[in-house]
C-alpha cells in the first residue's frame, strides 16, 4: 500500500476499488454455493408483548458461517446479495424455512400457538411481479396460515418502486398476512408513507432506542411515532431494547412490543422452542 501512495491518487482509488470489487465477487460466489449446500440457517429473536407480558412470536433472521471466515453478518452480505439478485432466492429460502419451522412446533406443541412469525423481505422482492404467487405457494406447500405471518419491509420500498408497492403489500393482505415497517426512522418522508402504506406494526429502528436514556429530541420523536402510529391504528414494536430503563420508558408510552438483547438475542430453533414452552 506504502508503494502505492506515491502514485497518483486515481491509482490508489483504482486499488482500493478493485479489492473491493474482488471481494464481492467472492462473497457473492460463496453464498450463491452456500443457497445450494443449504449452509445457511434461520435464527429466531423473541419479540414480547409488553401489555400481557408474554412471548408475541419471533423474527426471523439468517445466518451464515462462511467456510472459511466464520460467522457473517447479514448487513455484510445482504447488500451483496441485493445487488447479485441472490436475495430473492435467499428470502424466500429463510420464509420457506421459518414457515415450515413454525408448522413443526405446532404439529409439536399445540396448532392454536398464539405467536406471530416475522420474515424480513428484501425491496428487490417488489421489483420481479411473481412476490405474492411465491409467498402464497410458500403458505401452502408449508401449510401454514396466513394469519401466522407478518413480513418486514422497509420504507425503501416506496422510493424504488413507487408505483406498485401499496398494490402488492394489498394483495399480501388478502392472503391474511400481516405487514411492519421496519427500520422506521432512518429512511426519508417516513410520516407521509406511515399514512399511505396498509402496515399493521411499526418498527421503530434500534438507533432511536438506544438515545432514549440519553437524549430529549429521541425521547420526544419516539413518543410521538407511538402515539401517532396508535392514532393510525398501527401497532408499535421498539427495536434493540437492551436496558431495562429504555423498556420501562417505552413501557410508559404504550408501545405494544419489545424486541432486543434485553429479552433475548436471536436463537436456534431448539432455543427459540424453549421460549415457547416457557411461554
Ligand atoms: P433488522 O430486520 O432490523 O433486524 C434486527 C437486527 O437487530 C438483527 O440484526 C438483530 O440481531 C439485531 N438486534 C436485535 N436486538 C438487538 C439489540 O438489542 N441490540 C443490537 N445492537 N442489535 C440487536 P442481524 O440479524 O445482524 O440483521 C441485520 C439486518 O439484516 C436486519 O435488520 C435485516 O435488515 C437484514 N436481514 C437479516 N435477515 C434477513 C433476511 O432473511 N432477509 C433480508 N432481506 N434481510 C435480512
Ligand atoms: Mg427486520
Ligand atoms: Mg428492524
Ligand atoms: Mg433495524
Amino acid at each position: 500500500r506504502a508503494k502505492v501512495l506515491g502514485r497518483s491518487h486515481y491509482e490508489v482509488f483504482a486499488v482500493g476499488l478493485h479489492a473491493e470489487l474482488t471481494r464481492r465477487m467472492d462473497l457473492e460466489f460463496d453464498l450463491r454455493q452456500a443457497l445450494d449446500r443449504n449452509e445457511l440457517k434461520v435464527y429466531y429473536q423473541p419479540i414480547w408483548d409488553l401489555r400481557l407480558q408474554q412471548l408475541a412470536g419471533f423474527e426471523a433472521l439468517v445466518r451464515w458461517w462462511h467456510p472459511q471466515d466464520g460467522f457473517m453478518s447479514p448487513s455484510e452480505f445482504v447488500t451483496v446479495a441485493e445487488e447479485s439478485g441472490l436475495i430473492i432466492p435467499l428470502d424466500q429460502w429463510v420464509l420457506e424455512e421459518a414457515c415450515g419451522q413454525l408448522q413443526l412446533w405446532r404439529s409439536k406443541l399445540g396448532p392454536d400457538l398464539p405467536l406471530i412469525l416475522n420474515v424480513n423481505l428484501s425491496t428487490k422482492q417488489f421489483s420481479g411481479g411473481n412476490l405474492v404467487t411465491s409467498v402464497a405457494q410458500i403458505l401452502e406447500r408449508t401449510g401454514l396460515p396466513g394469519h401466522y405471518l407478518k413480513l418486514e419491509i422497509t420504507e425503501r420500498v416506496a422510493m424504488d418502486h413507487e408505483k406498485g408497492c401499496i398494490d402488492i403489500m394489498l394483495a399480501l393482505k388478502e392472503l391474511d398476512i400481516q405487514l411492519s415497517l421496519d427500520d422506521f426512522g432512518t429512511g426519508y418522508s417516513s410520516l407521509s408513507y406511515l399514512c399511505s402504506f396498509p402496515v399493521d406494526t411499526l418498527k421503530i429502528d434500534y438507533s432511536f432506542v438506544s438515545r432514549l436514556t440519553q437524549s430529549d429530541a429521541d425521547r420526544i420523536i419516539v413518543k410521538t411515532i407511538i402515539n401517532l402510529s396508535h392514532d393510525l391504528g398501527i401497532n408499535v414494536t421498539a427495536e434493540g431494547i437492551e436496558t431495562q430503563e429504555q423498556l420501562r420508558i417505552l413501557q410508559q408510552w404504550n408501545c405494544d412490543y419489545g424486541q432486543g438483547y434485553f429479552f433475548s438475542k436471536p436463537l436456534d430453533a431448539a432455543g427459540a422452542e424453549q421460549w415457547i414452552v416457557k411461554g
